[in-house]
């Protein structure tokens, strides 16, 4: 028996699994965003009753959106509640059990690693394009990390040159990382938004303009040529220089059809010359991905920095 929890700013997903990782059960609960007392009492309260219905006690994974930054301690700005809190150790205590935690792209990248759409592969790139733009790595079997919680931030680093010589009026939006013209500024959810409005479009979300791209609206073709351009010389860069074998791109926008196709015509061109860019995949378990592979880093405590604190 294996608990995950995928923690996002608005929704918690609790999910438990058998050691063969069939789901037995998963239901959805609402973040006590500003209230870290109340977010332990939940996470408490879910597990010990879990316990009680399958009569185990389960160790328990966590995928939140952010970094442990070394000495243990969680930096994720976007779940006040726990942002610079020592939650492992915390819910430790209170579970008296091993409790696990990493970024959620990395449990996202996990869980499509073990049975999924980059299974095998030795060197697995994961990009999760959803209200920000996650990245993780796994090479053989493992995910690339260190104690510095750096790896993996790939949409944290400006476009090339060369997509700015093509577009030459794109605009060049502040990060919240604090630096300028990151790609995860235009590939991101909220980057599609931000571009369309560049190119006269309404406010909206990802999914209408998607809808008014398809239905040959000029400004939501303009974003999209530009989207495109700008997420193929992104990833044809990272698959240059860090050779994956297979990319998984799941979140929000990219577990959609109409991005692989598009991707698949316009990589080659972004790759250096002679190289033929990898197989880019759509995940096998969507939007579950995330509590799934939590509840992998509960099942393999062998797993490097995802260790017991
Ligand atoms: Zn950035």
């Amino acid at each position: 028996m294996r608990y995950g929890f995928d923690i996002g700013g608005t929704k918690i997903a609790f999910a438990v699994y058998n050691e063969q990782l069939t789901l037995l059960e998963s239901e959805v609960y609402a973040t006590p965003a500003h209230d870290y007392d109340a977010f332990l009492a939940l996470i408490t309260r879910l597990v010990l009753q879990a316990d009680a219905r399958f009569g185990s006690q389960a160790n328990v994974g966590l995928g939140f959106p952010g970094v442990l930054d070394g000495r243990g301690n969680i930096l994720a700005p976007n779940v006040p509640a726990i942002h610079g809190r020592d939650l492992l150790s915390d819910l430790q205590q209170r579970l008296n059990r091993a409790v696990y935690g990493d970024n959620d792209a990395n449990c996202f990248l996990l869980s499509e690693y073990h049975g999924g759409a980059v299974s095998g592969s030795q060197l697995a790139l994961g990009l999760t394009l959803g209200t920000g733009m996650g990245g993780a790595l796994i090479y053989e079997g493992r995910l690339v990390n260190s104690d510095r919680a750096g790896c993996g931030e790939f949409g944290h680093g400006p476009v090339g040159a060369d997509v700015l010589l093509r577009h030459p009026g794109l605009p060049l939006y502040p990060c919240g990382c604090g630096r300028i013209a990151c790609l995860e500024t235009y590939v991101s959810g909220t980057g599609l938004a931000r571009l369309y409005r560049h190119f006269g479009g309404h406010e909206c979300d990802g999914k209408a303009i998607i809808a008014a791209w398809l239905r040959g609206e000029t400004e939501a073709k303009c974003c999209m040529d530009t989207y495109f351009d700008v997420l193929g010389a992104g990833l044809g860069t990272l698959m240059t220089q860090l050779d994956p074998d297979a990319v998984v791109l799941g979140g929000s926008l990219g577990e959609t059809t109409w991005l692989h196709e598009a991707l698949a015509e316009r990589l080659p061109a972004y790759m250096m010359k002679g190289i033929e860019p990898a197989p880019v995949r759509p995940p096998v378990f969507g939007g579950a991905g995330g509590v799934r592979g939590a509840a992998l880093l509960a099942g393999q405590p062998d797993l490097p920095f995802s260790s017991p604190v």
